[in-house]
């Protein structure tokens, strides 16, 4: 799979969305910058970036479940 680019099994978000699952996403912006990661939480809105706006687009790269929502960890936060 290409890195770069995006392939038909990727799902593209733009801002204003909201994400589907929590993870690493991939920040495509608009020529002002080289794309990056950024992790975001399932939920969360995917904000406007503040040079390339609503241009901005997010690929799922990798989910990944927040620590306190899986099953082994469930409800153990501040457990020693
Ligand atoms: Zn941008």
């Amino acid at each position: 799979m290409d890195m770069q680019g995006t392939s038909k099994a990727e799902q593209v978000f733009r801002a204003g969305d909201r994400a589907p699952q929590s993870g690493v996403y991939r920040v495509l912006h608009e020529r002002h910058r080289e794309s990056h990661l950024a992790t975001l939480f399932k939920g969360e809105l995917f904000p406007p970036c503040a040079h390339c706006a609503k241009n901005v687009r997010f690929v799922l790269l990798r989910p990944a479940r927040l620590i306190r929502e899986d099953l082994d960890f469930k409800g153990r936060e501040g457990e020693e």
